[in-house]
């Protein structure tokens, strides 16, 4: 048995934050990140739709980028205070995050992350709130997944929570937020949802239900990042739309080792923070040259080549085209090709890399990577991924 589990409404297109006006409700917690939303507008205009659905708001502001334990514990406890019925938040990855922790909190307040961090375990949400999500970025499409991280700190332990109960009642998907992305953060998130599309159509749990939205999401990435990135705005809108259809695959088909790597490099070392979406980007093509040594993974990535139009006479020429097309969107933004190019410290890398291949080994996407993989051949592909050496097939 499979599950395949979205949002019930999603709205988009340009002006739908509007849609807060249809909400029913008494009360609203609006849970919001650095400032940038209040700063360009957004938030004085939601406040006022849900006004004039006769909805109070009580604003919690100053979510963390990497959420801390700490605010969600202070965001469930003005949310049991304010006893609202919504949650509302608008935002990148992290106030979403967040602010879904936070529902599990309010809604059981004596529930713990060690109790949450069995998949798929939570108890039943919805008894005191329902839940809106409204994106700013394009990419990590925490608007429609089942999952959040958030970080403790004082343990220096991220905290993967994956449960279709947090996954929102209603997605507000408008375009005119993430046109407020300046250029680097554009390239980042989009190559991010790129990788989640990808790891969707190979992984070993991929379905039906999940393979189109996938695959339609490739192309129009393909076809709309770098002019997004160039601050095209039509081009924006469907990168808005596309990394949202990446998250409806990949929150139920779930992803593969370039998150793994991803998770357990963004904030490894000392001479430097990789931020998720650029590691993705840096990964993906040589996990693609692993992985294609499973036949049905080389035949999948094939299917992509074939879809955006790349050429080759084989599955492996097709599969070698497909990395070139990634690597070549990579150069046109700048993003470097290995971690030394980067700027990683080669005796760190060197000190640290037994270990980080052990928790990459043990994160929680690599069990859906179509090709299984030991901590000694994860230490080797990243021996590949710092140098900037072929991964052979
Ligand atoms: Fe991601």
């Amino acid at each position: 048995m499979s599950r395949f589990t979205l949002p019930r409404d999603l709205y988009f297109g340009k002006g739908s934050l509007e849609e807060l006006k249809n909400l029913t409700g008494k009360r609203a917690v609006m849970v919001l990140g650095g400032g940038s939303m209040k700063r360009f507008g957004f938030v004085d205009r939601a406040i006022a739709y849900l006004k004039e659905a006769g909805i109070e708001t009580r604003l919690f502001e100053g979510v963390e980028p990497d959420p801390s334990v700490e605010t969600v514990m202070k965001g469930a406890e003005m949310m049991r205070e304010f006893q609202p019925d919504w949650i509302v938040s608008i935002g990148g990855g992290s106030p979403i995050d967040a602010a879904k922790a936070m529902w599990v909190f309010y809604e059981y307040p004596k529930t713990t992350f060690k109790k949450l961090l069995t998949p798929f375990s939570f108890p039943t949400l919805r008894t005191k709130a329902k839940f809106c999500a409204i994106p700013s970025t394009s990419g990590t499409a925490t608007e429609v997944t089942a999952f959040s991280v958030i970080t403790d700190y004082q343990k220096g332990v991220k905290y993967p929570l994956a449960d279709f109960n947090i996954t929102p009642d209603v997605a507000i998907v408008d375009p005119e937020l993430a046109e407020t992305m300046p250029p680097k953060l554009t390239a980042n998130t989009g190559m991010d949802a790129l990788t989640h599309a990808v790891e969707a159509y190979v992984s070993t749990v991929a379905q039906p239900f999940t393979d189109p939205l996938a695959m339609e999401a490739i192309k129009i990435i393909n076809k709309t990042l770098k002019a997004s990135y160039d601050g095209d705005m039509m081009a924006r809108e469907s990168m808005h739309y596309a990394q949202c259809m990446a998250g409806m695959a990949f929150s139920n088909a779930l992803l593969g080792i370039t998150h793994s790597m991803a998770h357990k490099t963004g904030a490894a070392f000392g001479t430097g923070h990789i931020p998720h979406g650029l590691a993705n980007a840096m990964y993906l093509p040589y996990v693609i040259q692993y992985n294609a040594v499973n036949k049905r993974a080389k035949e999948r990535y094939a299917e992509i080549a074939k879809a955006i139009g790349l050429k080759g006479k084989s599955a492996s020429a097709l599969v070698n085209a497909l990395c070139d097309a990634i690597r070549d969107m990579n150069k046109y933004f700048n993003i470097p090709s290995s971690l030394k190019e980067y700027g990683i410290d080669e005796a760190e890398f060197l000190s640290k890399i037994d270990d980080i291949a052990k928790l990459a080994v043990g994160d929680a996407c690599t069990g859906s990577n179509p090709r299984p993989i030991t901590p000694a051949k994860m230490k080797a592909l990243f021996m590949h991924v710092y140098y900037g050496t072929p991964v052979k097939a």
